[in-house]
């Protein structure tokens, strides 16, 4: 077994099985904006990150959300100018490129945060443990890091509960998982690309906003 992504937790696989409230709304005609503001603490360079960029697009693309990667810089040098800071879920994610492990074990990739409805708009990506994950023996750092980025926009845009048995969204991946990702072949279900979009769409006609009190772990 590979280093794994994230830790399951008993609360998150007990609501794997939560209805989905918003199943039966026709989100199909809709098209989905996503805009990701990415601040690179860990100082990823440019290359690697042109290709996480690429693989979060192709990943998302197939799930019928469009991306715009904001780069809001690294430490010392942030693009204030982007709007970075002017995060709001559902339309407006962000990401910190972490780059010491803190207080995360030595196999978890990424954490993201959510509130007590299930919506959250920042996640964390370690790249010192990415790194140095053996799973480079099968894929590129870039492409790594786009999947482990666009996992835990997943869990934002999913909410509570949104680990699988398999794929883009299970929680430990394994060989088989990773050789998809190294073919490009790693992606949302049809199921989970239509709860993203429902999820979406009923965050933003509500204008949810992007207060982020009373945020507790959830999908890692
Ligand atoms: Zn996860």
């Amino acid at each position: 077994m590979w280093r794994k992504l994230c830790l399951a937790t008993a609360v998150v696989l007990a609501l794997v099985a939560a209805p989905n409230a918003d199943a039966g709304q026709d989100t199909h005609r809709e098209t989905i904006h996503l805009k990701v503001s990415v601040f690179n603490d860990a100082q990823v360079p440019l290359s690697v990150l042109r290709e996480a960029e690429a693989r979060t697009q192709s990943v998302l693309d197939e799930a019928g959300i469009t991306l715009t990667w904001l780069d809001c810089g690294t430490p010392g040098k942030w693009h204030t100018e982007l709007g970075c800071r002017d995060i709001s879920f559902p339309t407006h994610l962000s990401v910190r490129l972490v780059a010491a492990k803190k207080a995360v074990s030595e196999d978890t990739f990424g954490q993201s945060y959510l509130n007590e409805q299930g919506e959250g708009n920042y996640a964390n990506v370690y790249v010192a443990t990415l790194s140095s994950a053996k799973a480079l023996d099968v894929i590129r750092e870039g492409d790594l890091l786009g999947y482990v980025v666009v996992h835990e926009l997943g869990h934002l845009l999913l909410g509570i509960g949104s680990h699988s048995a398999e794929g883009l969204m299970r929680a430990k991946w394994g060989v088989s998982e990773l050789r998809e990702a190294a073919r490009g072949n790693l992606l949302f279900s049809k199921i989970e690309a239509e709860r993203m979009r429902a999820r979406y769409l009923s965050a933003a006609a509500r204008g949810v906003g992007g207060d982020s009190s009373k945020l507790r772990i959830s999908g890692k």
